[in-house]
């Protein structure tokens, strides 16, 4: 690791002046991500801004009809969240397949979102329940927010600040996770929305993406059957040591079909 100064921020003010008055700063969450990164220098920032301390950035509510959850919130609270249980129970169980227990306790969902790994759990959910990222400065759509590889809209500098997601009548998650890591190798995140139904993938491509046949599909008919013949193609799916891009692409349909069975 190379040397970098420590910054704790006692605000959101705070963070954003700590952020831009240094050289090259990060912003600290859990540091589930950024510390390997760090460890294994992979980046040499001038700054860490930490934002572990801001409780403003912590907490989960109801909103109208929207589940709204805070940057700061750890995967833990969310997969015990009565709230989350009560109104969006495949959030609750996708949080609690993350990792492992101390992941789960430090790594939270503003982290997770602003570093969109192409195999993470939560954009999965964000674009499937077309949920809304807020920041320091504006709002994104789920549909502008994932842009590639380790990639999202947000400038730089700018700060995650919550997340608004649209409750739906029906939800589902299934992933087939990494033996070592659990990350999914492909996790399938399904949705009955109020703009129809809408089914994301994570884990199978560069970042994650939708599956409109899929969507057609459910459209006239809310069931496993309606994706059970929906072959996607392996042209473009990530190949790693763990599974070639068609066993990735088969598992897209696997998982889809599991995923609309525990939505019901
Ligand atoms: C062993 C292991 C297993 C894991 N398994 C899974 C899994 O199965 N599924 C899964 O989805 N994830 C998994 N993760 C990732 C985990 O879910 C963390 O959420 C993720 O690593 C982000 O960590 P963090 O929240 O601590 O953010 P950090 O590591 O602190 O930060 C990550 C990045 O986001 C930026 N950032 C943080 N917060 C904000 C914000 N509010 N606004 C703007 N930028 C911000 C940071 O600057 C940094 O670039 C795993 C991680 C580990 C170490």
């Amino acid at each position: 690791m190379y040397d970098f100064t420590y910054q704790r921020a006692s605000s959101l003010d705070d963070a954003k002046s700590k952020f831009s008055g240094a050289d090259d700063a990060r912003y600290m969450a859990g540091g589930m991500t950024l510390l390997p990164v760090l460890k294994q220098r992979l980046d040499q920032p001038s700054d860490l801004v930490d934002l572990g301390f801001l409780d403003d950035l912590k907490g989960i509510s109801e909103d109208g009809g929207n589940l709204v959850i805070k940057a700061m919130t750890v995967h833990h609270a969310v997969n015990t969240s009565d709230l989350v249980k009560s109104k969006i129970p495949a959030l609750a169980h996708l949080a609690g397949t993350i990792g492992d227990p101390m992941v789960r306790n430090r790594g939270t969902i503003g982290g997770s979102l602003a570093n969109n790994d192409p195999a993470a759990s939560y954009p999965s959910a964000v674009l499937a329940l077309n949920a809304t990222i807020h920041t320091d400065g504006r709002t994104i759509a789920a549909d502008d927010f994932f842009t590639g590889m380790f990639d999202t809209a947000l400038n730089e500098g700018e700060l995650i600040t919550q997340v608004s997601f649209p409750i739906p009548e029906k939800a589902g998650y299934c992933h087939f996770p990494n033996p070592a890591s659990r990350y999914p190798i492909v996790g399938v995140f399904v949705a009955k929305t109020a703009d129809g139904p809408r089914v994301a993938v994570t884990g199978a491509g560069a970042c994650v993406f939708q599956v409109p046949e899929m969507e057609s599909a459910l459209a006239s008919n809310w069931s496993p059957d309606a994706v059970a013949n929906v072959k996607c193609s392996a042209d473009g799916l990530n190949e790693d040591i763990h599974a070639s891009p068609e066993y990735r692409a088969h598992l897209i349909t696997v998982m889809a079909k599991r995923a609309i069975e525990a939505a019901g």
